[in-house]
């Protein structure tokens, strides 16, 4: 009996051909693997995608070993694939921006948050943002986040 080269099965779902054809591909038309391999690309470029200083970076990470909302321990998690819920991330305060360094975005600009409050928040307004069930469930209001989020608030 010879071995023959099986043609590959067609993708499922819509991953290689939106991929190929330069189309963003949104998570409903993507298979649950696919959507975190895409999402894993994304985080590990994460580092400098803004364009922030190491030193900066480093001293936002000495700085909040607590998430900046909940206060919950973070952890660095590097090289892990994904997006961990305790995963220490980039938080921009402000939502108008400068998103980037080059732009003029500034260290109080910035705190770091695990991912769940990260992803929880998007891009909702702080204040609206505390009055959203996550919020009220884990208990954070303007006056238990992190003092450089209070700052943000009071500016
Ligand atoms: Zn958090």
């Amino acid at each position: 009996m010879t071995t023959k080269t099986v043609a590959p099965l067609l993708p499922r779902c819509g991953f290689r051909r939106q991929v190929s054809l330069g189309v963003r591909p949104s998570k409903e038309s993507l298979n649950p693997f696919h959507w975190s391999m895409l999402r894993s690309q994304r985080s590990a470029n994460m580092a400098n995608k803004f364009g922030i200083p190491q030193e900066v970076e480093a001293r936002l990470r000495q700085k909040f070993k607590l998430c900046a909302y909940c206060r919950l321990p973070m952890q660095e998690h590097t090289g892990v694939k994904g997006s961990p819920r305790d995963k220490a991330t980039i938080e921009h305060l402000n939502l108008d921006g400068p998103f980037y360094w080059a732009k003029g975005l500034k260290e109080e600009d910035l705190v770091l948050c695990c991912g769940s409050c990260n992803s929880s928040r998007g891009q909702k307004i702080l204040i609206e943002w505390f009055a959203s069930e996550y919020c009220k469930q884990k208990g954070i209001t303007a006056n238990t986040v992190a003092d450089e989020v209070k700052q943000y608030l009071g500016r």
